[in-house]
């Protein structure tokens, strides 16, 4: 069926046109075929991603009156950043339907710039319950002329404890009004609304309830806590092009892993409730635009966002409530595009998996977290694509050629190629030599932490000799002429401190107690520590959050959560480090973007460099 031969009049035929909609998508089917016949109450069960937005908003805009320049018509969505995207898209419908208006009121802006909205006269209005509520208490909106009311996420409008508000809300609207609830799950308090405020509602679905998209692939990878961050580094770097979104349980979390992110080279940035509106607008302008790779987001901030081609949706940690596990992949793999959703998860955390599995009707793949190999080999290739199909500046460049081919002449065609290719290469190859296995050995000693491929050192220096966790792990690098990463999970005491390494390394540790190497006329004695990891300063749960405290979100001088995974060179720090805005300044180095490039991960502090001089050359 055409949406002309659903019943839509031709404007909004037009309008969708533009928008390339060639057919509508199944929920839309159907919700416009009933809906152009029928005034009813409607429940329907779709996720984002499924085209719901035009499904409610076709039929809506449909009955609308445009001569009449009352709110015919209430769209309450649970935040602002939903609020917005399905302003705009109402907006993008109507737009061929002379006199009419949409706007959206939401709390975090200013509220006279909406009440001058509201006074110019729309017949649909998409708003937040809190400002809403706002409005009508200080009488600047009037619902009583309120023909359709749709409830948007209604889940979430629950979860986010909206329910008191849309009791007040819905008093105000007329009783003969139809409403129309949507929903991506639907647990028992959302059917308790469809009870309560609704008359008889059609029921509809796209698909058997709560389920996931078919074209979503759903991979798993079992890492031990400390190789979380370490493990998602890896994801990053094996799918070079990825444009993803990174979920965290916690504003503090998603806050540290952006930070981690950005000062590793990605272009990462944090979208959470702790940021202003400016700063949350700032960071969704540069993802929708796709200057950023890869959102950092809390379940809330990112609910039911519309950004098209998102390619991978990864699970930081699973959803405490695993029914957002639905709602954070139905960012992914949207009108019809495929996805990947990932959970990197932890032993203790298997039983989760096969609750999603009862909930999506779907089989998660347990995969390996690629190895050093696989990585490199997926970057080479990428290099090559990218190579392959970079825009050459013929005119800029031309006039150094000369110069350029002079210098190069005596290398063959294999030698150039291996040689530009080594260029980026090397770094990663470098960087992923020797890179440990992150995922959970079988038979590990505890399938946590501490299993077998490490061991912990006890060292009779620390916070009275005048070191703290990058100081010691500066030091006991140098003494055993290792890098940094080799040296992780430092506990620094008053008088003594532990770290651990790999085991292999243990003899080179111990070695240095032959050395006779002292430190403010002390020597320095190392031993093997007997003692667990759980009373080295392990936080309840077993999970060391060295960044932040215990998820406190406060940054210690440049520490890194993760063990000895993956760490990127160039990591040394001098002292501690100002957590990186969420502005995307951040990102600047030396005159030159990362973002822009999509820097990868392999990056280096160091290797901006290079980019920076040839810059400064051009
Ligand atoms: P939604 O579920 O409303 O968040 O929409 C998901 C995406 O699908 C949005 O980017 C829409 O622009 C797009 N979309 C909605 N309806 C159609 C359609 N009939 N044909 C093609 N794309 C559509």
């Amino acid at each position: 069926m055409t949406f002309q031969e659903l019943g839509l009049n031709s404007d909004l035929v037009k309008a969708v046109t533009d928008l390339g909609f060639e057919n509508p998508t199944p929920i839309q089917e159907q919700t416009i075929a009933l809906l152009a016949k029928e005034k009813t109450d409607l429940v329907a069960l779709a996720q984002t991603g499924t085209g719901k937005t035009a499904a409610f908003g076709l039929p809506m805009l449909n009955s609308i009156d445009c001569n009449d320049k009352s709110v015919q018509a209430l769209i309450l969505a649970p935040t602002r950043e939903l609020c917005v995207q399905i302003t705009n898209d109402i907006k993008n419908y109507g737009k061929y339907l002379k006199g009419f208006g949409v706007t959206a009121i939401y709390g975090g802006a200013r509220i006279d710039g909406q009440i001058k909205d509201i006074k110019r006269g729309v017949q649909v209005v998409a708003a937040t319950p809190g400002r809403l509520i706002d409005m009508i208490e200080r009488r600047v909106i009037n619902l009583n002329t309120v023909k359709i009311v749709v409830l948007d996420e209604a889940d979430e409008m629950l979860n986010m404890g909206f329910k008191d508000d849309l009791d007040i809300i819905l008093k105000e609207t007329p009783g003969e009004k139809n409403t129309w609830l949507f929903s991506a799950t639907m647990p028992k308090e959302v059917e308790r609304i469809a009870r309560n405020y609704m008359n008889k509602p059609a029921e509809l679905s796209t698909g058997k309830k709560n389920e996931g998209a078919d074209n979503l692939e759903h991979i798993y990878y079992v890492v031990s806590p400390r190789d979380r961050y370490s493990a998602l580094k890896r994801i990053a770097d094996f799918y070079p092009e990825i444009f993803g979104i990174v979920f965290c349980r916690t504003k503090a979390e998603t806050q540290e892993v952006a930070d981690y992110l950005i000062k590793d080279g990605y272009s990462a940035d944090a979208l959470h409730g702790d940021l202003s509106q400016s700063q949350r607008d700032f960071v969704m302008k540069r993802f929708r635009s796709k200057t950023l790779q890869m959102l950092v987001a809390t379940d809330v901030a990112a609910r039911g966002l519309d950004v098209n081609n998102v390619t991978h949706v990864i699970n930081y940690n699973l959803p405490e409530d695993v029914e957002n596990y639905t709602h954070r992949t139905g960012r992914t793999a949207r009108a019809g595009k495929s996805g990947i959703a990932i959970a990197i998860i932890t032993p203790k955390d298997s039983g989760k998996i096969k609750d999603i599995e009862r909930i999506i009707k779907k089989k998660f793949e347990k995969k390996d977290v690629p190895n050093g190999l696989d990585v490199c080999e997926k970057q080479l290739f990428n290099l090559v694509t990218k190579l392959h199909n970079v825009e050459v500046k013929d005119a800029e460049i031309e006039s150094f050629l000369p110069a350029i081919y002079e210098e190069l002449k005596d290398l063959s065609k294999e030698e150039l190629i291996k040689r530009f290719i080594s260029e980026e290469f090397n770094r990663f190859h470098e960087y992923y030599d020797n890179a440990p296995d992150l995922n959970i050995v079988k038979g590990a000693v505890d399938g946590a932490f501490g299993n077998s491929r490490t061991t912990r050192f006890f060292v009779n220096m620390g916070a009275l000799d005048g070191f703290n966790i990058n100081s010691l792990k500066d030091f006991l690098a140098d003494a055993a002429k290792l890098q940094q990463r080799m040296v992780f999970n430092v506990d620094v005491k008053s008088s003594f401190s532990f770290f651990e390494t790999e085991s292999k390394l243990v003899d080179t540790f111990l070695a240095l107690n032959s050395q006779d190497l002292e430190f403010n006329n002390r020597k320095i004695a190392l031993e093997v520590s007997n003692r667990k990891m759980k009373e080295g300063g392990r936080s309840g749960d077993g999970e060391r959050r060295s960044g932040g405290g215990g998820g406190g979100g406060g940054y210690r001088g440049g520490e890194r959560r993760e063990g000895g995974g993956g760490f990127r060179g160039g990591e040394k720090r001098e002292g501690g480090f100002k957590r990186p805005r969420s502005t995307g300044a951040s990102e600047k180095t030396g005159g030159f973007t990362r973002e822009k490039s999509f820097s990868r991960g392999g990056e280096k502090p160091g290797s901006d460099k290079k980019k920076t001089f040839g810059k400064s050359r051009f």
